[in-house]
C-alpha cells in the first residue's frame, strides 16, 4: 500500500510541475501585450499612422488599436504597417460625446470604417470642430493670446480635424505656457478663458454608430470626468444600457485609486475592462505605447471574446 501511495503522490507532483511548466509556456505564448488607445496625425497625434504602428511594435505591443478622435482616416495606412511589422491592428476611433454638460470620450474598437452609419456620424461630429475652433481662437484672443487661429492651424495635420491639442502646441511654442499640461491648467480646460462649450454626439448615437459598424464601445479614461460618484454610476449604468461593452480601466489618466475604483465599477456593472496608453507622440505623453501594468484580477478583458 505504502509504496503505491508514494508513487501516486510522486506522479501528482510531477504532473503538477509539468502542468505548471506547460501553463507557464502557454502563458508566455498567449500573454499578448495590448494597447487599445492611441492617436496619429489623422487627429491630434504627432506620428503618422504607420510610424505610430512601428513604434508600438518596437515597444513590444502585439495588438494595437489606433483610435483617432472622430475619424478613421489613418486606419488603412496603419493596417498595412501592422501587417509589415507583424502585429495586429485593431481598427478604432475615439468618439467625442456630450453627456450631462460633460464631454465624454467613447473608444470604438473593431469597427468597420466603411460602415455608412458610423462614417456619417463621425463626419457630423468632425464638422462641428471648425466653428468651435474659431470660437476657441476668439476666446484666446480676448485674453491676450495673439495669432491663435493661424498658430493652431500650423500644427493641424489632417484637413479633416482640428483639436485643442493643436492650440496647446501653439500656446507652448509662442511662450504663453511652459508645456501642454500647463495649457490645460490655464487656458483650454473647462472654466478657463480659452474653453468654449460644444455639443458633440449623444451617448446613445455614439454607441449605436459603433455597434452598427460591428464594433464594441469602451468608456474612455473615466477618471477624467468631473461628475462625482453618483454621476459616474449613472453614466456607467446608462453606458451599459445603451450597449456599451467595457470601461478603460488602465489609462495614464488614472492613478492607483482610479484603477481600483473603475475595476470595481466594471465588475459591478458586468462590463469588460480595456487598457490603453492614449499615446499622442514623443514628449507629449505620460507613458510609452504598451507601457501598461496588468489588469486587476477578476476583470474580463475587452479582448477576452476576440
Ligand atoms: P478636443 O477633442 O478638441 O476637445 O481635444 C482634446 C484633446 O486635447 C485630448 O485628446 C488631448 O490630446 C488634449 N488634452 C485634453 N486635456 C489635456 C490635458 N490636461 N493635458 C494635455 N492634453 C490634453
Ligand atoms: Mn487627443
Ligand atoms: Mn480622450
Ligand atoms: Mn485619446
Amino acid at each position: 500500500m505504502a509504496p503505491r501511495v508514494v508513487t501516486a503522490l510522486d506522479r501528482r507532483k510531477r504532473e503538477a510541475c509539468g502542468g505548471y511548466h506547460r501553463r507557464a509556456v502557454t502563458r508566455q505564448r498567449v500573454m499578448l501585450r495590448y494597447d487599445l488607445h492611441c492617436h496619429s496625425t489623422a487627429s491630434d497625434g504627432l506620428l503618422e499612422p504607420d510610424a505610430m504602428v512601428r513604434l508600438a511594435a518596437e515597444r513590444g505591443v502585439d495588438v494595437l488599436a489606433l483610435t483617432d478622435h472622430d475619424d478613421t482616416a489613418g486606419l488603412a495606412v496603419a493596417g498595412a504597417a501592422a501587417r509589415e511589422a507583424g502585429i495586429e491592428l485593431v481598427r478604432g476611433a475615439e468618439v467625442s460625446v456630450s453627456w450631462d454638460d460633460e464631454t465624454i470620450h467613447v473608444v470604438a474598437l473593431r469597427i468597420d470604417p466603411e460602415c455608412e452609419t458610423l462614417a456619417a456620424g463621425l463626419h457630423a461630429v468632425r464638422s462641428g470642430r471648425d466653428a468651435r475652433a474659431r470660437r476657441i481662437a476668439a476666446a484666446l484672443e480676448a485674453v491676450g493670446v495673439r495669432g491663435a487661429w493661424e498658430g493652431a492651424l500650423r500644427y493641424v495635420t489632417s484637413e479633416r480635424l482640428i483639436s485643442r491639442a493643436h492650440f496647446a502646441r501653439y500656446l507652448v511654442e509662442a511662450g504663453y505656457v511652459r508645456d501642454s499640461r500647463d495649457v490645460f491648467k490655464r487656458y483650454l480646460a473647462r472654466g478657463l478663458p480659452g474653453y468654449v462649450e460644444h455639443a458633440w454626439a449623444t451617448l446613445a448615437d455614439a454607441i449605436a454608430w459603433i455597434r452598427a459598424a460591428g464594433g464594441v464601445a469602451v468608456l474612455a479614461h473615466p477618471g477624467r470626468y468631473r461628475i462625482g460618484a453618483r454621476g459616474m454610476r449613472r453614466l456607467v449604468a446608462e453606458f451599459r444600457e445603451r450597449g456599451g461593452d467595457a470601461i478603460e480601466v488602465l489609462s495614464p489618466s488614472h492613478d492607483a485609486d482610479d484603477v481600483a475604483r473603475f475595476a470595481a465599477l466594471a465588475r459591478r456593472h458586468g462590463l469588460k475592462a480595456s487598457q490603453g496608453s492614449d499615446y499622442h507622440g514623443p514628449g507629449e505623453s505620460f507613458i510609452e505605447p504598451g507601457d501598461l501594468p496588468e489588469l486587476p484580477a477578476g476583470l474580463r478583458p475587452v479582448w477576452s471574446s476576440w
